[in-house]
C-alpha cells in the first residue's frame, strides 16, 4: 500500500465555486442587502405563521415526497401529481436533473450570459458545459439550436434570465423547442415567473405539461420571500419527474419547508401586491438610472441591470456602495464585467441607492 491521500475525482478541479451575493461584516449596522435578489419586504404573514406551528412537528421525519404542495400545484397550475417533484431550492432540482440525465461525454447547453449553477452542476457530474452566443444580451435560439449535437441532453433557458433580466417571448421559446430533438429536454428556468409582465411572455407550464421533454423549474426564493427555506419545484412528463425521485435523497425538502411554502402558496394575494410593489420599483429605478445616464437593460426580473461603461468604473462604484453599506452584485463571474446587477429593495432602500450613486457619479 502506498501513503497516498483521498483524491477527489480530477474534473472537479474545473470548478469555480458560486460566491452567494455579498452582505454586512459589521453586526452593529442594517445592510441594504440587493445582491442576492431577495424580497425585502419578506415573505406571506401566513407563511411566518406556519413556520411557527411547524414547530411542533420538528421531532418528526417530514412526508417524504411533499404530497400537499404536489396536490396544491395541481390545483393551481393542472396536471396531476406524478407532473410535480419538490426540491431544495431549484438549485437542487437543476442538479439532480443534470446528475439524471447527464454523465461524461454528454452536454449541457445554455446562453453565453446563464445562472451559474447550470455550468457548476454540469462539471459536478462529469459533462461537459456548452454557450451559447447571446444577442443583445437576449438568448438566441438559432444560435442555441446550431451548438445542439448529438451529444446535448439538456438545454438550459432561464427565462427571464439572471443576471441580464432580459427573457424570450413565448413564439421563441416555442421555436426552440420546434427545432429541438424530442430526446433533449428543454429546461425552462421560471426562477422570475412572477416578476415578469410583458404581455408576450408564456411561463411554459403548458408544455411541461403536454410535452415528453419539457421541464419547467420554479423557486420560492425570489417574490415568494422564502430563500432561507430551500424550497422549489419542477414539472414535467412523469417520466422525468420518476427519474428525479429515483435519485434524489428521500427528505430532500425539509417539513418546515413543506408547511410553510403551502402557505405562502395558499396566500396569491400577498404575493400578488408583492409583485405590485417590485415592478414599480424596477419601473422606477430605471428610469431614474438611465437618467443618471447608466445604461439599464429592459428588466423582467426583480433586479435591473447597469452596465457602467469600463470594468474600473464598476469596481468604484460598487466599493462606493459598499462603503455605505449598500451591497449589490458583481456579475464579472457571468461575463458582464462592466455590469452591476441591483435587486429591487423597499423604496426607501433604493431611493439610498439613487443618493448614494449620484454622490459617486459626481
Ligand atoms: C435564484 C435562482 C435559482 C435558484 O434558486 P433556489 O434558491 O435554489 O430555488 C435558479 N435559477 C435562477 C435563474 C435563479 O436566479
Amino acid at each position: 500500500m502506498t501513503n497516498s491521500l483521498p483524491t477527489a475525482k480530477p474534473y472537479l478541479a474545473a470548478i469555480k465555486p458560486y460566491k452567494a451575493g455579498k452582505t454586512a461584516r459589521h453586526p452593529d449596522v442594517a445592510p441594504i442587502k440587493l445582491s442576492s435578489n431577495e424580497n425585502a419586504y419578506g415573505p406571506s404573514p401566513k407563511a411566518l405563521e406556519a413556520f411557527r406551528t411547524a414547530a411542533g412537528s420538528l421531532h418528526r421525519y417530514a412526508e417524504s415526497s411533499c404530497v400537499a404542495l404536489r396536490e396544491e400545484l395541481v390545483q393551481m397550475h393542472g396536471g396531476t401529481p406524478d407532473h410535480y417533484v419538490c426540491g431544495a431550492g431549484s438549485d437542487e432540482l437543476i442538479g439532480l436533473l443534470i446528475h439524471a440525465y447527464a454523465g461524461a461525454g454528454d452536454e449541457i447547453l445554455f446562453p453565453e450570459h446563464a445562472f451559474l449553477m447550470y455550468r457548476i452542476y454540469t462539471l459536478a457530474a462529469g459533462a461537459t458545459p456548452v454557450t451559447a452566443k447571446e444577442v443583445n444580451r437576449r438568448a438566441d435560439v438559432d444560435a442555441l439550436l446550431a451548438a445542439v449535437n448529438e451529444r446535448t441532453k439538456i438545454v438550459f433557458l432561464a427565462n427571464p434570465n439572471n443576471p441580464t433580466g432580459t427573457y424570450l417571448p413565448a413564439t421563441e421559446v416555442k421555436r426552440l423547442r420546434a427545432h429541438l430533438p424530442q430526446h433533449i429536454i428543454l429546461a425552462l428556468d421560471g426562477a422570475y415567473t412572477e416578476c415578469v409582465d410583458a404581455a408576450d411572455y408564456e411561463d411554459g407550464m403548458a408544455q411541461a405539461l403536454s410535452m415528453p421533454n419539457v421541464v419547467v423549474l420554479r423557486t420560492f426564493s425570489k417574490l415568494y420571500g422564502l430563500p432561507a427555506l430551500r424550497l422549489g419545484w419542477m414539472c414535467a412528463d412523469a417520466s422525468i419527474i420518476e427519474a428525479i425521485h429515483r435519485v434524489r435523497s428521500p427528505f430532500n425538502v425539509n417539513g418546515v419547508a413543506q408547511i410553510v411554502g403551502l402557505a405562502a402558496l395558499r396566500d396569491q394575494e400577498y404575493l400578488h401586491q408583492q409583485r405590485g410593489l417590485m415592478l414599480h420599483q424596477r419601473a422606477f429605478m430605471t428610469k431614474e438610472l438611465r437618467a443618471l445616464g447608466v445604461h439599464v437593460e429592459d428588466s423582467q426580473g426583480n433586479f435591473v441591470l447597469a452596465d457602467v461603461g469600463t470594468r474600473e468604473e464598476a469596481v468604484r462604484l460598487m466599493a462606493g456602495l459598499e462603503q455605505h453599506h449598500i451591497y449589490v452584485r458583481d456579475v464579472e463571474a457571468y461575463y458582464l464585467p462592466t455590469c452591476i446587477r441591483i435587486t429591487m429593495g423597499t423604496e426607501e432602500e433604493n431611493q439610498r441607492v439613487l443618493a448614494v450613486w449620484k454622490e459617486l457619479q459626481a
